[in-house]
């Protein structure tokens, strides 16, 4: 392993708490020890210290740790200062790092070093960011899943059977004989196909963990009165999920994150869009337009009692028409109806009453379904946007290729081609050939101290 340098960071989260740790990691940390330490460290052994000043002065006592190399989270010699969590005696010891010879480190570094030191493949080091920032506890279970290697051993195992069939191909090519190539060709046909299959199945389970990863935005759209925000917290209160109104100026779209059975769903106001007072009203509007118009889902809320949304509700028929809607009639305690989902012209209407609970259950399982998540969601991976395209990218050359191989005289040249280009799209998610820009922009969005 090449020789690095000492990066340096607070390791735990900004603020106060009861212990707060400093991360060195580089190849030769023994100066800095003996400058803030002055102690010999035995390795994997927890040892009560005073961390040292410049003059011998005691900046904070706490705990030292002392991985090496290559036993650590990177890979490299690590050290770790358990101090007291407040900002400033920890700022403190991290200068007193960087005077002895250490850097800042920078966003994602540590995962990165532990990436190229071979300890991580890319997605695990991208499920670290992941679990980090799991906002339901079924999106972290999915990222410790991708984290422990079983999505890139699912990968890497469809890559190990398509080399195996560019093999097969490219031997035929080598290998011009008929009868070769017909046998051969016959072969590779029901291993392409049993590759597909593999394939679809990996990605039906990683656009299942995009979906916990980015969770949906709603939107509730209803005239006055109808049970617009008895409808929010009866979702909210059932589930007894997380509730944070997005800290709202009026100049943004005002949200609140629910979650329906481990899926966060982001609603978005729209109870201010008929009253543009002033200028700062009007831009609150605007933002809530252009939030409308990236949602995945509106909830239309209407009164049971009433057949037909008032005609003067005008903000239903300017929602996009491409947005995917539920109709919800509120209110069947008083109208006297009973729960059920129904469909009208295409579109699915769920008959409930905010105010009993009667009926939301079949509400949520509507909502789950046009989002196209399964009952069971443990089976996920915590896939990113880059994975899905990887995994698309790699589908679309194994059909290609397989459309190749179903011609009367197979091009083998452009089938050996495809399976390539897929093998390359899917060694992308692990980083077996990834460019450098690309881990960059991965480790760029750590936060520091990762
Ligand atoms: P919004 O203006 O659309 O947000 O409506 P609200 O949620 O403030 O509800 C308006 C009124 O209708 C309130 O008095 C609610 O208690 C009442 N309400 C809402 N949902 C129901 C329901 O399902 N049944 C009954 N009986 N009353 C409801």
């Amino acid at each position: 392993m090449p020789a690095t340098d000492l990066i340096a960071a607070i390791a735990t989260p900004p603020g106060r708490g009861g212990v707060g740790i400093v991360r060195v990691s580089g190849s030769d940390p023994s100066r800095l020890i003996d400058g803030i330490v002055g102690l010999a460290l035995k390795p994997r052994v927890a040892t009560r210290a005073r961390f040292h000043g410049a003059h011998g002065e005691v900046l904070d006592e706490g705990l030292a740790l002392l991985f090496p190399a290559p036993a650590s989270y990177t890979g490299e010699t690590v050290l770790e200062l358990h101090g007291h969590g407040g900002p400033a005696v920890l700022g403190v010891i991290v200068r007193r790092c960087l005077e002895l010879g250490a850097r800042l480190a920078d966003p994602g570094e540590f995962t990165k070093r532990a990436f190229l030191n071979d300890k991580i493949d890319l997605a695990q080091a991208e499920a670290v960011a992941d679990l980090i920032d799991a906002a339901t506890a079924t999106a972290a279970r999915a990222a410790v899943r991708s984290l422990s290697g079983e999505f890139s051993r699912e990968v890497e195992a469809i890559v190990a059977a398509l080399i195996e069939l560019r093999m097969l191909t490219e031997a035929t090519l080598d290998f011009p004989d008929e009868d070769v190539e017909f046998m051969r060709a016959a072969d590779a046909r029901g291993r392409l196909s049993a590759l597909r299959e593999r394939l679809a199945a990996v990605a039906a389970r990683a656009r299942q963990g995009s979906l916990l990863r980015e969770g949906l935005d709603v939107v509730i759209v209803g005239p006055p009165n109808v049970g617009k925000s008895s409808l929010l917290n009866r979702l909210v209160g059932e589930e007894v999920a997380i509730v944070t109104p997005i800290a709202g100026t009026t100049r943004d779209a005002i949200r609140s994150n629910i979650e329906i059975r481990g899926i966060p769903l982001r609603v978005i106001d729209t109870a201010g869009l008929r009253h543009a007072a002033d200028e700062v009203e009007k831009i609150g509007i605007e933002r809530t337009w252009m939030a409308i118009e990236r949602a995945d889902l509106a909830l239309v809320i209407g009164d049971a009692r009433e057949p037909q949304l008032p005609k003067e509700h005008s903000l239903v028929a300017e929602l996009p028409s491409v947005l995917p809607r539920i109709m919800v009639h509120n209110k069947i305690d008083l109208a006297g109806e009973t729960p059920r989902q129904t469909t009208h012209d295409g579109v699915r209407g769920v008959w409930l009453s905010a105010k009993t609970g009667a009926g939301v259950a079949l509400l949520e399982d509507a909502i789950l379904d046009i989002a196209g998540a399964h009952e069971d969601m443990e089976g996920t991976f915590l896939a990113r946007e880059r994975h899905l395209q990887a995994l698309v990218a790699a589908h679309a050359h194994l059909a290609a290729a397989a459309e190749y191989l179903d011609a009367e005289q197979p091009p083998l040249e452009l089938v050996a081609e495809e399976l390539r280009e897929a093998q390359g799209a899917l060694s992308r998610i692990t980083g077996e050939f990834s460019a450098d820009d690309l881990l960059g922009e991965i480790f760029s969005r750590f936060c520091i101290g990762k």
